[in-house]
């Protein structure tokens, strides 16, 4: 989607305070700085270098750019440098079209990696090098175990393992198999290499855990060149070491392999000992954010794709029409906590509207029309009405004329033919602004005599009231938008809402029967003022008391798409209510 209106107006990249510009007075936002913080000031580290190392088996959502904006952003602000490592160790879930699409989504974001992109497939050959170091140094061996057999003989949080009958094979006998292994000698799952530490530890990850695997896939980058596979938790610590990283940050669930990530790092060779640290992972009511339930929604076409408005990614909340801007707003408040929580997806849209509440020009927009002809009002005749962009400040986002005439669409919902008390808009009998123009009134309401549906409404204008009083001081409480029928432009709009309708999806039963049905209602013939034949797929705008909008790449000549990026107001909390109450 082109997306002009997005780009940044200072550069992200140097926005941001320099190096050491938090200063020694000045506390650091969070308990990952102060770390970073006191190694800059003891000598630890000359220099801050962290990685965000994703795997290609998905599609970047709000969580990643939580760890984006962590490690980009450190590096920015003291000056150091942030790699995008992928994480590619596991040869059957991943795929280029995600390595492409986590690229496109970290430079929206914000940021960049320079020249500094590695794959930890690369690591390979070295990755070898250093099992076979711990073999030779009689710290890891070959088990002939099944996966089973080895599962059940690692023991439980109460019980210690019980060593493998081949524990205790000598270095050369371990070499010979490990070589073998990786020779494609021995069928897949037939044996694994693992690491000698302790059967008995109170941590089970710590009870020889397995570093290489045997496994005939054929891998996005190195092809058939292995038929082993290094696990996760040996390949990250040496892929952190191998690219002098000063800083490790992860999420909290890899706290319990901390000892093994440093176990690996004193054992083997590498340059340097990056030190790990877990912050907690952004989790967001009404949304769920595991990539093995995204890849669900969108491979059983629960949603339009993985950019689908509704989705979590990157992907999908830039196709909404969120910024780039309110991501990292979003970001910087939430903050980075030391224990898991739940963050209300209603600060996340507080953020949406404070972003756009200074960059989307007001507009006209009626989602639900209802046609008004105006009696009075010379039929052919049109009058160009000034109308600012923004009101609050006319000069920042200037003006564009709205045209009037004759007839007109209203929002149905602005009309009720038995109002009640607190009704301020129009109703038989009653008078309204009409936003930009004149006092509206009321005179008969049309009906279709079938079906008794409100078809048309009958008013007349009080003609002395452009954008002024009437003279006879009467008071109108409600002001109405609005679209001449003629001019305005019939569009389609996707009333985009949360893709779950509990705070908590999964909790209770399976996550696909807390679905909002109503997530995404489409009203195929909105009509939006004129002014909006000009605008451009990418585009947002306030459709004024109705919400944030943004124009859709499905748009086409003359019949443009809106997303609702945010409505005005919480109106959750109203639906939630009237829900409860019935
Ligand atoms: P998987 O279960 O497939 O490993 P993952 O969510 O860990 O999923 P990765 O691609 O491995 O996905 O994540 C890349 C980085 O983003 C990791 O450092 C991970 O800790 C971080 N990350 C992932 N989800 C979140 C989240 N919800 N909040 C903060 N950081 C996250
Ligand atoms: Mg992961």
């Amino acid at each position: 989607m082109s997306d002009p209106k997005s780009a940044p107006k200072t550069d992200p990249r140097t926005d941001a305070p320099a190096a050491g510009e938090a200063g020694p007075e000045q506390k650091p936002r969070d308990f990952i700085r102060e770390v970073i913080e006191e190694d800059l000031r003891s000598g630890k580290h000359a220099r801050v270098a962290t990685r965000f190392p994703p795997e290609p088996n998905g599609y970047l959502h709000i969580g990643h750019a939580k760890s984006i904006c962590l490690n980009f952003g450190i590096a920015r602000q003291y000056g150091g440098t942030c790699n995008l490592r992928y994480d590619d160790t596991n040869p059957s879930k991943e795929d280029v079209e995600y390595v492409d699409a986590i690229e496109a989504d970290v430079r929206w974001l914000g940021f960049d990696w320079d020249d500094r992109k590695y794959y930890a497939s690369n690591y390979f050959g070295p990755l070898y090098q250093f099992a076979e170091e711990l073999i030779q140094k009689g710290l890891a061996y070959v088990d002939d175990q099944s996966a089973e057999e080895i599962r059940v003989n690692r023991g439980t949080l109460t019980q210690p393992g019980k060593p493998s009958p081949h524990r205790d094979r000598t270095p050369a006998e371990n070499l010979d198999l490990f070589r073998r292994m990786r020779a494609g000698e021995f069928p897949d799952g037939s044996r694994v290499l693992r690491a000698k530490i302790d059967m008995a530890s109170p941590n089970i990850v710590m009870r020889d855990p397995t570093l290489y695997r045997i496994r005939r896939a054929h891998h996005h980058r190195t092809g058939d060149a292995w038929c082993i596979y290094p696990m996760y938790d040996f390949t990250h610590c040496i892929s952190d070491a191998l690219e002098g990283i000063t800083h490790s940050i992860c999420t909290l669930e890899f706290e319990i392999n901390r000892p093994l990530y440093d176990w690996v790092l004193d054992h083997v060779s590498v340059p340097c000992h990056p030190r790990q640290i877990e912050f907690a992972r952004l989790n967001l009511t009404y949304t769920v954010m595991s990539k093995r339930k995204l890849l669900q929604l969108v491979q059983d076409g629960l949603v339009r794709g993985w950019d689908d408005p509704r989705m979590p990614t990157l992907a999908g909340l830039r196709r909404r029409g969120v910024t780039a801007e309110a991501l990292r707003l979003f970001c910087e408040r939430i903050g980075v906590a030391k224990r898991d929580s739940q963050v209300e997806v209603e600060l996340f849209e507080h953020c949406l509207r404070e972003d756009l509440n200074t960059r989307a020009r007001r507009v006209m927009a009626v989602l639900r029309p209802l046609k008004v002809v105006i009696e009075n009002y010379p039929e052919g005749q049109v009058e160009e009405l000034d109308a600012a962009y923004f009101p609050d400040d006319p000069p920042k986002m200037g003006y564009r004329k709205v045209p009037f005439s004759r007839e007109l669409y209203i929002e149905r919902d602005d009309f009720m033919e038995e109002p009640p008390k607190k009704f301020f808009r129009l109703a038989p009998g009653r008078e309204v602004r009409l936003r930009w123009a004149y006092l509206l009134k009321c005179e008969r309401v049309v009906k279709d005599p079938a079906t008794g549906e409100i078809v048309e409404l009958r008013c007349s204008i009080d003609p002395h009231t452009l954008n002024q009083n009437p003279a006879d001081g009467r008071k109108v409480k409600g002001t109405i938008h609005w679209v001449s029928a003629a001019h305005a432009l019939e569009a389609e709009v996707r009333l985009v809402d949360r893709l779950f309708k509990v705070e908590r999806p999964g909790e209770e039963r399976d996550f696909l029967q807390d679905l909002n049905p109503a997530s995404m209602e489409v009203l195929p013939a909105a009509r939006v003022e004129r002014s909006l034949s000009e605008a451009a797929a990418g585009e947002r705008f306030q459709f004024e008391r109705v919400g944030f909008f943004a124009m859709d790449a499905d748009s086409r000549p003359g019949k443009p798409v809106f997303n609702r990026i945010v409505s005005l107001k919480d109106s959750w909390a109203r639906i939630a209510k009237a829900e409860a109450g019935k």
